[in-house]
C-alpha cells in the first residue's frame, strides 16, 4: 500500500453523512488532516439508525444498488469490505402490490425468471421490456462515463462539441413515463418500471427520462443487503476514518462558516472557532448557503431568493414499527403497495394537495437478518412519499396530519394478505415527519432527497463541488452534483476530494 505524503493542512468537515464521510475518508487518506463536525450523535445522516424496544431500524435508505461503490471506499482506505459490510444478494428483488394487495407482481434480477412473469402478463411487453433495457443500457454508460462521475467546474465543461454530443445522447428531454410507454404498454408492468425516480424524489411523470436508468441498474446489476442493516456502512465509514488518523466530533452543530476576503477560513460550532485551510460543507447545500454562508459576496448566484425558487425533492413520512408476530404472508424484504391511481397519487405528492390514496412502500428487514427483531416478532419500515415542506397543503405540526398518513399507509399494508390486524399487533412505534428530517439532518425544506434532479437542477446546472464565489469552500451531498442516492453521494464525495485537491496540489 502507498502512504500518501503527510501535508499539514486542515481540512473541516461538516456533516457525517454518506458524502462527508466519503470525501473525509478519501482527503485524510491523501495526507490532510480531516476534521469531521457533525449535529447528531451518530453517523450516518439520514443513513441513521433507531434502536428501540428490542428492534433495530434502518432511518433511511435502504435499498443497496451499485455495490462496488459502497466496497470502493473501505479499499481506497486498504481495507477489506467484507469486515465491515458483508452484503448479500436479495432475489426477488421485491413483490409490488396492485388492486388493494388483489395482484402482484415478483420482480427478480435473474432475466430468466424475469422473462417467465413478464411473458406470462404479455409476451409483446416482454420484447418490449427487451427494448427498454438495451435502449437504456446504451444511456447509461454515457451517463456513467461522461455525467456521473466528473466535475462541472466551468461553463465549457459542459458546452463544448463533445459534451453536447454526449449530452444529446442520453435523450433525456421526455419524462420517465413517457420514455418507457414507447416499448411497454401494460401499466402495472410500466409502473414497475417507472416509480423508482421516486428513489432520488422526482416523478417519472415529470422527471428526465434518463432516470428509468435506476430499474435498469437495478435488473442488471440487482439489489444487495447489507448484514446488521444499513447503517454498518456509516459506521464503517466513520470507523475508516478514525483509523486513518481523522477525527470526528459528534453533538457538534456548526452556525456559520467563517469567511474572510473571499476564502473561507472555519467555521464556528459550540461557540468557538475553528480554523482550517479548506471547509467542505456535507450539510444541505441550499440550507448551508442560507443559513451557514453568511457573507452575502460568497454565495455568488445562490442568493436566498434563488434558494427558494428552486424546486425541491419529495419528502417521506415512515414509521418503524415493532410487531408482535412474524407474518409469513409478507414474503419478501422490500414490498411495493401501488395506488390504485399512480398518477393521482404523483400529482398528490408533487402538487402538495392531501394525498387520498398513497403508494406505501413496505420493508421488513427481519425476514433476512435475524438481529434486527427479538425472535419471533417483525421490524416493519413503512414509508409513505409525500410533499416537501415548502409545498405541503398540509400541517405537520399537526397531529390530525400525522393520524390522517399514519392510518392510510396502515391500512394499504393491512389490505395485504395476512396482514388485516396489524394496527392492534404494533407492541412499538416511531416516525419521522418531513419536519423531522428538516429539524435533525438541515434538509432543506425536509427534501429527503434535496434539489429536484429536474433538467434544469441537473449536471453543469446543478450546485457544484467547487464553491462558485468563495475560494478553499466545497460541497458535497444529494443537492449538489451528481445527485441524490447512496452510491451516487458516494461518487459526490470522491468528485468534492478531487476538486479541493485540484486546487491545493494543481
Ligand atoms: C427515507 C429515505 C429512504 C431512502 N432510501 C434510499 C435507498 O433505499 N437507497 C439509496 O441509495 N438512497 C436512499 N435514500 C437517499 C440517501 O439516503 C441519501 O441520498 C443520502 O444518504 C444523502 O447523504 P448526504 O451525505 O448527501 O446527506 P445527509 O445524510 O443529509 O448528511 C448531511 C449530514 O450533515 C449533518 N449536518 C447538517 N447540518 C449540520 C450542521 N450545521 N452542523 C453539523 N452537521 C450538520 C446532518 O446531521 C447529516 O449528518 C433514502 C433517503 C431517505 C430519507
Amino acid at each position: 500500500m502507498v502512504t500518501k505524503l503527510k501535508t499539514n493542512k486542515r481540512v473541516i468537515v461538516i456533516g457525517a453523512g454518506v458524502a462527508g464521510l466519503s470525501t473525509a475518508i478519501r482527503l485524510q487518506k491523501e495526507g490532510y488532516q480531516v476534521d469531521l463536525f457533525e449535529k447528531e450523535s451518530l453517523p450516518g445522516g439520514k443513513m441513521n439508525q433507531i434502536e428501540k424496544d428490542g428492534f433495530r431500524f434502518d432511518v433511511g435508505p435502504t435499498i443497496v444498488m451499485m455495490p462496488e461503490i459502497y466496497r470502493e471506499i473501505f479499499e481506497i482506505a486498504g481495507k477489506d469490505p467484507e469486515d465491515y459490510i458483508p452484503m448479500k444478494r436479495i432475489d426477488p428483488m421485491y413483490r409490488s402490490y396492485f388492486d388493494k394487495g388483489q395482484d402482484y407482481i415478483d420482480v427478480s434480477s435473474d432475466l430468466t425468471k424475469l422473462m417467465k412473469t413478464l411473458e406470462d402478463i404479455d409476451p409483446e411487453d416482454a420484447a418490449g421490456f427487451l427494448r427498454y433495457l438495451s435502449s437504456v443500457y446504451d444511456r447509461f454508460l454515457i451517463a456513467k462515463d461522461y455525467f456521473l462521475q466528473r466535475p462541472f467546474r466551468d461553463k465549457k465543461d459542459f458546452y463544448n462539441p463533445f459534451m453536447l454530443k454526449q449530452g444529446l445522447k442520453l435523450k433525456t428531454f421526455d419524462s420517465a413515463t413517457n420514455s418507457i410507454s414507447k416499448f411497454v404498454k401494460n401499466e402495472k408492468i410500466r409502473n414497475m418500471l417507472t416509480f423508482q425516480t421516486l428513489y432520488i424524489g422526482v416523478s417519472p411523470n415529470n422527471g428526465p427520462s434518463l432516470y428509468t436508468i435506476i430499474p435498469m441498474i437495478e435488473l442488471l446489476y440487482g439489489i444487495w443487503y447489507i448484514e446488521g442493516g444499513m447503517h454498518k456502512m456509516a459506521e464503517g465509514m466513520a470507523s475508516v476514518l478514525e483509523d486513518l488518523g481523522g477525527k470526528i466530533h459528534y453533538d457538534s452543530e456548526v452556525t456559520e462558516i467563517l469567511i474572510e476576503d473571499g476564502k473561507a477560513k472555519g467555521i464556528a460550532v459550540n461557540g468557538r472557532q475553528e480554523l482550517a485551510d479548506y471547509v467542505m460543507c456535507n450539510a444541505d447545500f441550499p440550507y448551508a448557503m442560507k443559513s451557514l454562508v453568511k457573507e452575502k459576496s460568497a454565495k455568488g448566484k445562490y442568493t436566498d431568493q434563488k434558494i427558494d425558487k428552486m424546486k425541491y425533492s419529495c419528502s417521506c413520512f415512515v414509521m418503524y414499527l415493532g410487531m408482535d408476530r412474524q407474518y409469513d404472508e409478507l414474503e419478501h424484504l422490500h414490498t411495493f403497495i401501488f395506488s390504485d391511481d399512480v398518477d393521482k397519487n404523483l400529482e398528490q405528492v408533487f402538487s402538495g394537495e392531501v394525498i387520498e390514496d398513497p403508494s406505501v412502500y413496505v420493508v421488513a428487514s427481519s425476514k433476512v437478518d435475524p438481529t434486527a427483531a427479538p425472535a419471533g416478532k417483525e421490524n416493519l419500515y413503512i414509508l409513505v412519499p409525500v410533499a416537501e415542506l415548502s409545498t405541503a397543503k398540509y400541517d405537520w405540526e399537526d397531529e390530525v396530519t400525522v393520524q390522517y398518513y399514519r392510518k392510510k399507509a396502515l391500512d394499504a399494508v393491512s389490505n395485504l394478505p395476512g396482514m388485516a390486524n396489524i394496527e392492534n399487533e404494533i407492541i412499538s412505534e416511531s416516525m419521522m415527519t418531513p419536519i423531522d428530517f428538516k429539524e435533525r439532518f438541515n434538509a432543506y425544506n425536509g427534501a429527503t432527497f434535496g434539489l429536484q434532479p429536474t433538467l434544469t437542477q441537473s449536471n453543469h446546472w446543478r450546485p457544484q463541488a467547487k464553491a462558485e464565489a468563495c475560494e478553499n469552500l466545497y460541497f458535497t451531498g444529494s443537492s449538489t452534483h451528481p445527485g441524490a442516492g447512496v452510491p451516487i453521494v458516494l461518487l459526490s464525495g470522491k468528485i468534492a476530494a478531487d476538486e479541493l485537491m485540484l486546487d491545493d496540489r494543481g
